[in-house]
């Protein structure tokens, strides 16, 4: 057996056996299991220390999330946006394409909590047939995302016999597979997956680190193996709060991921999803975040803070104070603070700037 599915055999799913690694009482996780599932993989297992750290605080089940929060169990609408149960079509060209509802780890912050893990992840014949179905007779979709649940749980036949399945259809430009075994189950990445992807590029990768602790020798390893196959990658960190909201762990977190070669794309509000309450922060939190990262590091290391709006309305970037306009001035706001007058027509003239 390939060690990736060894591993994957041997993540604890029941608050008794997390017991057996750190001392904490099992009994008031039960109820919170009972609803979302807990799962957690030997490797990021291995990256806990204890209670209420930032790798514990994404896997171990909360009693919080129990609470009625007022909040939705799908905020996004996705399953309004649904034409068939596989896929996600919100944007005119691109789509979601979900591959399963299994995950290596489940975060307790997914804004997916109301289906992953809950159902078996046995492929799904129909429901994968519907989806071609819809993707061949929509010219529109130039861009296919395969997301989740993990697409890289599938075993390399399924996820081959996927990606030929979106390669035949001459309209897809295209393929995204956003995933998180580089984080959680790094042995998945093997140089045999490596030379299947590679021959269906263009092929991106979207991966989702959320702490600098999460950036080790073997996702490193991860990650090197994907990017030397040609395949370009981005990164998605959630903005949790008690994980990653201060500035100094987000610009560490950034740089990392430059130096094993991953970009990052996004950092995500974190959505109003039902049980996830406890994660959410101010939005003037992520602003304050971004501030301390453009201009501070280096401009490769800063994602677009988006905010996806409820409703299914879309992802909208929230922009620092990038300055304001006075007649024909624009005062842009530098990363010191200081207002720096720059013309907005190139026929206006700096000499009559404001003082
Ligand atoms: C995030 C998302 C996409 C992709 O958005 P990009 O901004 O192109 O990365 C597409 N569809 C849905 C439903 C999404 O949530
Ligand atoms: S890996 Fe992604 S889809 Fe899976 S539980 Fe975590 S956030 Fe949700």
């Amino acid at each position: 057996m390939e060690q990736w599915k060894r591993s994957l055999a041997a993540c604890i799913t029941s608050p008794e056996e997390l017991a057996g690694y750190f001392s904490l009482d099992p009994e008031p996780l039960r109820a919170v299991v009972d609803k979302y599932p807990m799962r957690i993989s030997p490797h990021y297992l291995s990256l806990m220390h204890g209670d209420g750290d930032p790798v514990w605080r994404q896997c171990v089940p909360d009693p919080r999330e129990l609470k009625d929060d007022g909040l939705e169990s799908d905020p996004l609408h996705e399953e309004f946006l649904s034409p068939v149960p596989r896929l996600i079509h919100r944007y005119p060209d691109r789509v979601v394409l979900l591959a399963g509802s299994q995950c290596t780890v489940y975060c307790r912050f997914c804004m997916r909590k109301r289906t992953i893990g809950c159902t078996p992840g046995a492929s799904d014949h129909q429901g994968l047939d519907d989806a071609f179905h819809y993707l061949e007779k929509t010219p529109a979709i130039r861009d296919v995302i395969l997301s989740g649940g993990d697409p890289m749980l599938l075993v390399d036949d399924e996820l081959e016999d996927i990606l030929l399945r979106i390669r035949r259809i001459p309209h897809v430009e295209i393929v995204r597979i956003g995933t998180r075994v580089p984080v959680t189950l790094p042995y998945r990445i093997t140089p045999r997956l490596c030379r299947m992807l590679k021959q269906f590029h263009p092929l991106y990768i979207n991966t989702h680190f959320n702490h600098p602790l999460e950036i080790t020798a073997e996702s490193a390893d991860a990650c090197s193996l994907l990017a030397d196959a040609g395949i370009p990658l981005g990164n998605q960190t959630v903005l949790l709060r008690g994980v990653n909201d201060d500035t100094d762990t987000m610009k560490r977190l950034m740089q990392k991921l430059l130096m094993i070669r991953v970009r990052p794309y996004y950092l995500h509000q974190m959505d109003p999803v039902r049980g996830g309450g406890h994660f959410r922060t101010d939005v003037k939190k992520g602003m304050e975040v971004m501030a301390g990262l453009r201009g501070h590091t280096s401009g490769m290391a800063i994602p677009y803070y988006v905010i996806d709006v409820p409703g299914g309305k879309g992802k909208v970037p929230v922009l620092p104070d990038s300055g304001r306009f006075v007649g024909d001035t624009l005062l842009l706001r530098n990363y010191q603070g200081e207002d720096i007058p720059y013309p907005v027509t190139l026929d206006s003239d700096f000499t009559t700037l404001p003082e």
